[in-house]
């Protein structure tokens, strides 16, 4: 099978394919954050933040000119005091490295460990908050190392009975993949970045957060500086931001949110979820087994053992001649596994073409 195109096609967990017309729309002009035209864009990009992380009255989503990352550390920094624990749920790769950014500022960190491939369940997490008290759980929803996605809504519900529990979610790799529900769910601090199902270049984070979590940070002397809620809310309400903000990637995100709503979010989390199960059905076929467990297919990404005890090496160079890139494996399942993101605005012609260089390299 030949291709035109004129770069690699990139089926991996972030960054991921970008449309050409959301890479030009980042050439804009630029203008002066401080002047009333940035005012204008910030505050037009409210609406379609807000509706993607289901945010209500007591929400706002911040624009954070760093990586996913960066508000892992302000969420930790701003939602827990020093001499209270913080509940990290962890089943993977970016679970676990979230949980070491707690405790990198100085956080007294609890974790609920499971296998990688399983998900922490409602129960687990129940269990931990009738023992004792904790400022906030941390849940990573979407764990793109297993291609997990957990039980977050029944989480929720548990975390809901302890109005003293924040809930803290990275939503780094389904945002805009799958439903998230920020009122509705009680989540103060949602956090997304712009490489994976927004499809964006990378640069650029979003966090939706709540008044409870405003109300925890004034009880904390020592936020820090760049990610400090209480200053990116000062700024927020005067629509702009504490310093320089990614104005060019802001741009793209206005332009991919209109398409997006074109679109439309039901629509869109249905395509992913399509997606997904096409992915599996086509893996399983092919002699390939799931890493995920049952029950907690991401609609994402899939990672996939290696059961056909394939060469990844000579799989990836194969793909790369054809203009195709698939994600390896992560962490210490990185040499066992390797994964197919299936997020952004992938459509199910480009999973075919992919399937079909996938299909010639096994000799199917
Ligand atoms: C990619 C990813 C991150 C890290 O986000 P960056 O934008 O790379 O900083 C965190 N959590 C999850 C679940 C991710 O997939």
């Amino acid at each position: 099978m030949t291709t035109q195109r004129d770069h690699e096609r990139l089926y991996n967990p972030g960054p991921v394919e970008v449309r050409r017309e959301i890479l030009e729309a980042q050439t804009a002009w630029m203008i002066g954050h401080r002047g009333k035209a940035f005012a204008d864009l910030y505050a037009r990009l409210q609406g379609p933040l807000m509706r993607s992380f289901g945010g209500g009255p007591a929400h706002r989503v911040y624009i954070y000119t760093s990586s996913g990352s960066g508000i892992w550390e302000s969420a930790s920094r701003c939602a827990v005091r020093d001499d209270q624990p913080i509940l990290h749920l962890v089943n993977g790769a970016f679970s676990e490295r979230w949980a070491e950014v707690s405790k990198a500022n100085g956080k007294q960190v609890d974790v609920i460990e499971v296998p990688w491939g399983q998900a922490v369940t409602a129960e687990m997490v129940a269990e931990r908050l009738r023992a004792r008290h904790y400022d906030a759980v941390a849940v990573t929803y979407n764990e793109t190392s297993t291609g997990v996605l957990g039980p977050l809504p029944e989480i929720a519900e548990v975390v809901r009975h302890y109005p003293d529990t924040l809930l803290l979610v990275d939503a780094v790799s389904c945002w805009l993949g799958t439903e998230i529900e920020a009122e509705k769910w009680g989540i103060d601090l949602a956090l997304a970045s712009s490489q994976k199902a927004f499809a964006l270049p990378p640069g650029i984070a979003f966090g939706a957060v709540s008044d409870r979590l405003l109300v925890r940070a004034s009880e904390i002397p020592f936020r820090g500086y760049y990610f400090d809620v209480l200053t990116l809310e000062q700024h927020h309400l005067k629509n702009n931001t504490p310093a320089t903000p990614p104005i060019s990637l802001m741009f793209a995100a206005e332009r991919q949110f209109r398409d997006i709503e074109a679109e439309g979010y039901t629509a869109r989390y249905d395509r992913h979820r399509a997606l997904a199960a096409r992915t599996r059905e086509w893996a399983v076929s092919r002699g390939f087994e799931l890493f995920s467990a049952e029950g907690y297919h991401s609609p994402t990404v899939t990672t996939l053992k290696n059961t056909r005890g394939i060469d990844f090496a000579a799989m990836k160079a194969f793909l790369s001649a054809r203009k195709m890139m698939v994600g390896s494996g992560y962490g210490k399942i990185k040499n066992e596994t390797f994964r197919i993101a299936h997020m952004g605005d992938v459509q199910p012609e480009h999973m075919e073409e992919l399937f079909a260089a996938l299909d010639e390299f096994l000799g199917m």
